[in-house]
């Protein structure tokens, strides 16, 4: 099985616990307006690799990923589900800890293309879900997508016969998403889930921009100033305390 890559990072810090061999893939239907990667939304913009390529490639750096793994991130991983689906099944089968990194964008709960996420979810190690906002019309005005695919994704994930850890990613950008309401709102949805095990709060930074230039786009954030580090703290405390809310309430149920 051979899938659409369009670029491979042999020592990545960030997409997954310890040291990770990350397979960027090509393919994106969001449209995210701080996008740092445009140059991945096209799936014929990668080098064709086969499943058997790139785990060989990973074999290579086997002994310096110790307590590390493999991650699939993008682009959206997900619009090459079968292709992920093969790798994820053969990198468990040579003892690979897996990890997937996306939005959700594409899942869906019925169908044919559904049994394929419940086949996939059965090779995967961790899902590092980007909640890129947490009101729907927010959601499609900032990634032009559906933010009930990705919370649909979250809920599938929690199940018992699907059921996968999951590590919550969230980009704080100034007067979109970096709002005390949305942010409790994002806790508040969190601690309804017992399977996300860690949450990751970015601040938006503006490292792309170059890439629009080069590719003839506008880039749609222009002038928006990066967020401070200090604020990802702050961002933090509100979601915790939507979290602890929540968490008190279901416990008051559950009395
Ligand atoms: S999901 Fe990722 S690759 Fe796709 S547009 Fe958003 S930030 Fe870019």
């Amino acid at each position: 099985m051979n899938g659409s890559i369009h670029s491979i990072e042999t020592m990545g810090t960030v997409d997954g616990p310890g040291l990770r061999y990350v397979v960027f893939t090509a393919g994106c239907p969001l449209r995210c307006k701080y996008c740092h990667n445009p140059d991945t939304w096209d799936i014929n913009n990668g080098k064709t690799m086969s499943v058997e390529e790139i785990l060989d490639d990973f074999e290579k750096y086997r002994p310096y990923l110790k307590n590390g793994g493999i991650t699939v991130s993008g682009g959206e991983p997900l619009v090459q589900i079968d292709f992920l689906i093969a790798l994820f099944e053969e990198a468990k089968k040579r003892n690979i800890h897996t990890c997937l990194d996306t939005s959700g964008a594409t899942f869906t709960k019925v169908g044919k293309r559904h049994e394929k996420f419940v086949r996939m979810i059965k090779s995967i190690d961790l899902v590092m879900l980007d909640i890129k906002h947490i009101r729907v019309d927010g959601y499609y005005d900032l990634t032009k997508g559906n933010l009930n695919e990705t919370l649909d994704f979250l809920d599938f994930m929690s199940k018992e016969e699907t059921y996968c850890d999951v590590w919550v990613r969230h980009v704080i950008l100034k007067g979109i998403t970096y709002k005390t309401e949305y942010l409790y709102e994002l806790g508040y949805l969190i601690g309804g889930y017992k399977n996300i095990k860690a949450i990751d709060v970015l601040p938006y930074h503006v490292m792309g921009e170059s890439k629009y230039e080069a590719m003839g786009l506008t880039y749609p954030l222009e002038g928006m100033p990066p967020m401070p580090k200090e604020n990802a703290v702050k961002a933090r405390k509100v979601i915790e305390a939507g979290i602890a809310k929540r968490l008190q309430e279901d416990r008051n149920k559950n009395k």
